[in-house]
């Protein structure tokens, strides 16, 4: 038995999902996974530009859907609801709006700078530091003023270096990311492990020990653990992996959430 909560699926609600609410519980359920949190996205942009996507519509369209999965499989998977709030910094007064809605649970992640996606920019030696330099301060930005309840993949720059076989220079950003770390503390919030390049990418968590080390030593406590799954197959994937890699880190549970309240399970149950 592993980690049965999963904290961070995508469904086709979201514009690059591919799959809808029923199919991500059912390869949940045969996962033998017990609660998971629908985190569809929502991106905040830069200077007042809105997305076609993103609006209430959006918002009510995945109540509307969450709650019939929900009532479907009620007693058999406890379905939360999530949203997967990107770079609300750049625009506090939707962000706000947004989260007027009921969710269980919130992810704060850095997919853009500015309103350029990192996914759009061609990685190169000659701009990869610049790159680099960039979402770390956006990063900071987000952990010091965002909302949140956890960060989403914290080294999400490193995913975009392993795709141009460049390095992502952990040491160089080690200040910088003790300095989001401790923002992130300070303010009762938390970071996700999240295993979306395993098997595929690299075998890396975002992020992996280094950083969940360094957590620690901060006295971080709030740790949740998502796939990032797009597809059913992924639902789950490598917590097993992600278990024995936060117990070699020194921690000993990790959090689920209700209505946006924390609450702590322990890992080393989950062994049992
Ligand atoms: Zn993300
Ligand atoms: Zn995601």
């Amino acid at each position: 038995m592993s980690i049965r909560n999963d904290y961070h699926i995508h469904s086709e609600i979201s514009p690059d999902g591919k799959s809808d609410m029923e199919h991500m519980c059912q390869s949940a359920i045969e996962k033998k996974i017990q609660e998971i949190v629908f985190t569809d996205h929502y991106e905040c942009y830069a200077y007042g530009v809105r997305s076609k996507y993103f609006d209430s519509e959006y918002v009510r369209t995945y109540f509307e859907h969450i709650e019939k999965v929900q009532k479907k499989y009620q007693g058999i998977l406890n379905v939360k609801s999530g949203i997967e709030l990107g770079q609300s910094y750049l625009n506090p007064s939707e962000a706000k709006n947004v989260l007027n809605h009921s969710f269980d649970y919130v992810i704060g992640s850095v997919h853009k700078l500015g309103n350029m996606d990192l996914g759009w920019i061609q990685f190169k030696e000659s701009n990869v530091r610049c790159i680099g330099d960039t979402y770390y301060r956006c990063l900071e930005e987000l952990a010091k003023k965002g909302e949140y309840d956890c960060i989403g993949h914290l080294d999400y720059y490193k995913k975009h270096c392993a795709r141009a076989r460049l390095s992502d220079q952990f040491e160089y950003y080690r200040p910088i990311i003790k300095k989001i770390l401790k923002y992130i503390i300070e303010r009762g919030k938390g970071i996700e492990v999240n295993t979306a390049c395993m098997g595929m990418l690299m075998e890396e968590t975002m992020p992996d020990l280094p950083i969940l080390e360094l957590y620690r030593e901060l006295g971080g406590s709030i740790i949740t653990v998502g796939s990032d799954a797009h597809t059913p197959d992924r639902v789950g994937y490598g917590f097993e992996q992600v278990r024995k890699k936060l117990l070699k880190a020194g921690f000993t549970q990790i959090t689920v959430y209700e209505k946006r309240v924390p609450r702590q399970i322990d890992l080393t149950e989950m062994t049992k």
